[in-house]
């Protein structure tokens, strides 16, 4: 039976399209090659982290990872690939990395940042689902003197800042020792549990009529001219008027559309686990020199961390593993991590911060929500709105706003 819409991609940017296209009476399937249980969409750190936070692709971001790497504190590691996107998207990466853009997507980032966490009220409170959800800011904590006086200098807005001496900070993060510097908590972000988003969502999806065939992945595409007629899995094929790509980091399906964007797999790890009562984090925390958060949930505690390009591979690494535990214990006393569940996803990340959003330049029934990188939890519903504005009012891309602003489709 012909679908009005099939979403291929059962992550956060897939859900939260499917919940606003099914609010304008759209038919939707969403096809996932797994379960939706433990991909990106479920194993990352739950921060809603949009404002007051630069981006990843920012001015000095290379020098400061350059002298972590020197100390043995870094969060990156690059594998040598065969793979020359990879080297273009790096060369993209450090063109992206200057002041002009960092305004622009600064206030991007508000913007769609507030939409997405009205969003997430709504959800709770109009529809009912039932997640972990925080409005109560996000402590970065700095372990070096020269980027805490660099933040210091630009939070003096008591509405949205507040400075933190050493202390202070232990009063929201019990665990730390004496060796952190201080704190400034951002005091517009939140952190939500995305595992139980991601369930309450599906189990929401499913209520209101969404068909999901899980354990099937799409392969390939039939085109009939300028339109995209049906997609085939391994035992299937679904028709539909629209397609929805919202396949996360797997960029196998670029390739069949003639697409080519310039998007990286980029790996990262998390450990959930049970710590004493007394000793959890008050509020979300992001160890800025370290590039370690650590967000409290209803009954665990989650560390995220590392950022590996050129892996294609999600094992874990226990090397990396070992990494994140002995850069945080630098500034920890000593604690016991209880039932520790160990985590790998990759993020699918461009290298402008920049969303692949908006209609195929060639197919006209294709529409990509793809790329949110480190933020995907962040902007989900800002996302899931903007798709769901485009197909149901039939924009054409450079008729949307959003599409303009905030889709890598239009960055110089
Ligand atoms: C360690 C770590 C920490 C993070 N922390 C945060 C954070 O604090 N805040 C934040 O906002 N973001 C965070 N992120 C980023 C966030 O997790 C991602 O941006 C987000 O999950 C991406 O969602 P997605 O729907 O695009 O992709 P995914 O969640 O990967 O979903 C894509 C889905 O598509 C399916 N799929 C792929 N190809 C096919 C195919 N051909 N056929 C059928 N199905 C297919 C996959 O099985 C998958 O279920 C973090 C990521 C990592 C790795």
């Amino acid at each position: 039976m012909k679908k009005d819409i099939v979403i291929i991609g059962g992550g956060v940017v897939g859900l939260m399209s499917a919940y606003f296209l099914l609010k304008e009476n759209q038919d939707i399937l969403i096809i996932d090659k797994n379960e939706i249980k433990n991909g990106a969409s479920f194993g990352n750190a739950g921060l809603l982290s949009a404002f007051a936070k630069n981006p990843l692709s920012s001015p000095g971001v290379i020098l400061s990872t350059f002298k972590l790497m020197l100390k043995g504190e870094s969060p990156v590691t690059l594998h040598p690939s065969l793979d020359i996107k990879l080297y273009y998207w790096l060369y993209a990466f450090m063109k992206n990395a200057n002041y002009k853009r960092l305004n622009k997507t600064l206030a991007l980032f508000e913007k769609n940042g507030e939409k997405a966490i009205n969003s997430y009220k709504k959800m709770k409170t109009e529809d009912d689902m039932n997640f972990y959800f925080k409005e109560d800011g996000l402590l970065m904590v700095y372990t070096q003197e020269k980027s805490f006086q660099d933040k210091i200098k630009i939070s003096s807005d008591k509405n949205l800042y507040t400075i933190l001496n050493k202390s202070e900070t232990k009063k929201y993060l019990p665990f730390i020792n004496d060796n952190i510097i201080g704190s400034v908590l951002l005091k517009q972000n939140a952190h939500l549990d995305p595992s139980l988003l991601m369930s309450e969502l599906k189990s929401y999806l499913l209520k209101k009529g969404v068909e999901f065939v899980l354990n099937e992945e799409v392969l390939d595409f039939k085109f009939k001219k300028n339109k995209i007629t049906k997609v085939y899995t391994q035992k299937n094929f679904y028709k539909a008027n629209t397609f929805i790509l919202a396949s996360g980091a797997n960029d196998s399906l670029f390739k069949k559309t003639n697409n080519s964007f310039l998007m990286t797999k980029a790996k990262g790890y998390s450990l959930t686990f049970e710590m004493k009562e007394e000793l959890k984090p008050k509020t979300s925390a992001l160890f800025a020199d370290l590039f370690i958060a650590v967000t409290p949930r209803e009954k665990t505690v989650r560390i995220t961390s590392k950022l590996e390009l050129g892996s294609n591979d999600l094992k874990i690494v226990k090397k990396q593993i070992a990494s994140i535990k002995n850069n945080l214990f630098l500034y920890t006393k000593d604690f016991e991590m209880k039932n520790i569940v160990e985590w790998s996803g990759f993020r699918p990340l461009c290298p402008d911060d920049m969303p692949i959003l908006g209609f195929d330049k060639t197919y006209v029934n294709l529409v990509h929500a793809n790329g949110l990188g480190w933020l995907g939890i962040t902007f989900g519903p800002a996302i899931g709105e903007i798709i769901s504005d485009l197909v149901c009012l039939h924009k054409e891309n450079k008729k949307s706003d959003d599409i303009l602003l905030f889709s890598q489709f239009y960055q110089v």
